[in-house]
């Protein structure tokens, strides 16, 4: 049974004339129960504006000039008008339905509608021609990539074509999150939002909306009960709260935990499937193996268990000293070419910390001494690679000691880890099992916080022209939605104010973001997308911010005062990553103990 695309062009419609997560949710539900489960999985990537799960390592990504040309092409029209139009209208997918509009009309006046090629307009159409346009490589492949998209458009409605441009430039952006995706899915196949529990843990394992739908759909929610991490998906990974003080950690874990070093890199899942194929995925499951050649060197030769996920941080070291280097020395790898170069500048070293599946054993459900224990049988430790560096301890005195010692190494602190019998990985959750203690909460505000850009304001002065500030906010995972808690227009270099413009440019909206919660209304709306670092002297009650509203006192939100970027984008996180509203809520009660 195939699905006409336009039925998706309905729901995106429907979807688009909301802002209500419940409202969302009836729609999808609806929307999934009549969608043939042959597309089920192509419906849902689609939905999220991409064609497979994000640890896929193939993207779409047109350039906007070849867009351009495939939809002149499209009409018969030359490329001068469409670009005239884009200039006016700013959005490649109203072009694209724009043009397509008058394109039709003119051609029903010469008796030709085209009705039978509208036909093939299918979901299965859609999504392989663009499929196709992802995967074309190599010379010749723009000609391709505008040949196959021009020649879809031909066929769509100016509606359709306007999604298919969206879809293909990387604007789609219905602010749709997973969850509700999530919530909807349960729904829809498992009779009630009761079963949301199982639904989410499944996608936890496996961070596949699509290949969950479908199984949920075909097999019910009982395949989705006794799904296990599978080497070569990510699973979501567990995060850590924060304290900061030893005797609070203890209480909190209950008079005795397993401390480690906090190591200042970056996170990584390494996975081993059967095949012997090793991947690496990054804290934001993305795939990036092209990053570290010789961390893949290290998994392949040091690692003895024919399939195995395990994680830890990947560090810069001196390549002289073998000291452990700042986080930034990192970024480093983070480029297409000369990868080789910066690896002999700065060599990584793997620091392990857990393990979640060894020859073909789940221990998500095992406790965290067993995991460990597990992690180093298989770990052959060298220079480069060796367990975190770990203590039992059950008096602050002895915590402190080892918190400066890690500090003296170079590390951000320590992880306290609860060993007890149910200290399970508890993926894609940031709870009380893992507590991190870091320097700066030590000394009021001089923690660093991140944020993500929601809205923009432009500059006065010499930042005239220039966007000059940014509205920034903590995420609410509660709510699925993000709240304002400062402007931000200090710590930007020249440069940076010069290129924010462009660097923002795909995240400007027209309208505030419905996953956004703002009292102020900034010159530019943004799409939640980047996430950046700052340091402020300390949290404030405020009227204007929405971050933590009413938590504190009636009527007042948090506010970071003076806050500062500190030039630190954090681009290996997503926006739901940001530190979230009940962070800073916990921050501010945090500073008053101090003040007391
Ligand atoms: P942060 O920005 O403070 O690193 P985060 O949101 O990335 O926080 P959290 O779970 O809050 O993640 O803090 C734990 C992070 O610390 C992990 O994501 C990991 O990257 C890093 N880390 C370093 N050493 C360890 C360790 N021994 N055990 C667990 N995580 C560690």
């Amino acid at each position: 049974m195939s699905l006409m695309y336009q039925e998706l062009v309905e729901l995106y419609d429907r979807l688009s004339a909301t802002t209500k997560r419940l409202e969302m949710t009836d729609i999808l539900v609806q929307f999934f129960k009549n969608c043939p489960n042959s597309v089920l999985d192509k419906a849902v990537y689609l939905t999220q504006g991409r064609l497979y799960p994000e640890f896929v390592p193939l993207e779409l990504g047109v350039a906007d000039r070849l867009i351009i040309k495939s939809i002149a092409q499209s009409v018969a029209a030359p490329e001068s008008e469409v670009n005239a139009l884009y200039k006016r209208l700013g959005d490649l997918g109203k072009v694209a339905e724009s043009m397509l509009s008058k394109g039709k009309k003119q051609a029903t006046l010469c008796f030709f509608s085209g009705e039978a090629r509208r036909d093939k307009v299918t979901v299965e159409h859609v999504y392989n021609v663009l499929d196709r346009i992802a995967r074309a490589q190599g010379e010749g492949s723009q000609e391709e990539k505008i040949r196959l998209l021009s020649d879809l458009l031909r066929d769509a409605s100016p509606r359709e074509a306007m999604y298919i441009v969206r879809t293909v430039s990387g604007a789609m952006r219905l602010g749709i999150a997973d969850m509700t995706i999530l919530d909807a899915l349960a729904i829809a196949f498992a009779g009630s939002k009761d079963a949301r529990e199982s639904v989410e843990r499944a996608y936890n394992m496996t961070s596949d909306l699509g290949t969950i739908a479908v199984t949920l759909a075909t097999e019910g929610i009982g395949a989705l009960r006794s799904i296990k991490p599978i080497p070569g998906r990510p699973v979501r990974p567990m995060l850590a709260e924060r304290l900061s003080s030893p005797e609070e950690i203890l209480e909190k874990m209950g008079g005795r935990c397993a401390v480690e070093y906090k190591y200042d890199g970056e996170r990584v899942q390494i996975h081993r499937d059967g095949d012997g194929r090793i991947n690496l995925f990054s804290r934001r499951l993305e795939n990036i193996n092209g990053h570290y050649p010789d961390v893949l060197e290290l998994a392949a030769h040091r690692l003895a268990s024919e399939t195995f996920i395990v994680e830890g941080e990947i560090v810069a070291v001196d390549s002289y000293t073998g000291d452990m280097l700042p986080f930034q020395e990192l970024m480093h790898r983070r480029r297409k070419y000369g990868v080789d170069e910066a690896m002999q500048a700065y060599p990584a070293a793997l620091k392990l910390f857990d393990a979640l599946l060894v020859e073909g054993d789940d221990l998500t459900l095992e406790p965290y001494p067993v995991r460990r224990e597990r992690l180093s049988e298989i770990t052959r430790e060298g220079d480069r690679i060796s367990l975190a560096k770990q203590r039992v301890v059950s008096d602050a005195r002895s915590l402190e000691n080892f918190f400066e010692e890690a500090i003296s190494e170079g590390c951000e602190g320590l992880v306290a880890k609860s060993i007890d019998s149910s200290s399970v990985y508890k993926a894609g959750a940031r709870g009380w099992l893992w507590i991190k203690y870091k320097r700066d909460y030590r000394s009021e505000m001089q923690d660093s916080v991140d944020l993500v850009a929601v809205g923009a304001y432009w500059g006065t002065g010499r930042r005239a022209g220039n966007i000059g500030t940014l509205l920034l906010a903590a995420y609410d995972p509660d709510e699925d939605v993000f709240r304002t808690v400062c402007k931000c227009s200090t710590g930007f270099s020249d440069e940076e104010i010069a290129g924010m413009k462009s660097l923002l440019e795909k995240d400007i909206i027209s309208h505030k973001h419905p996953r956004v919660d703002s009292k102020l209304s900034p010159d530019m709306w943004l799409s939640p997308s980047k996430v950046l670092e700052v340091r402020g002297a300390e949290i404030t009650l405020s009227p204007i911010h929405t971050c933590g509203l009413g938590m504190i006192r009636d009527g007042s939100g948090l506010a970071i005062r003076f806050p500062r970027f500190t030039g630190r984008w954090r681009s290996e996180k997503r926006p739901e990553d940001a530190t979230t509203v009940m962070e800073i809520v916990e921050m501010y009660k945090s500073q008053l103990k101090k003040v007391s």
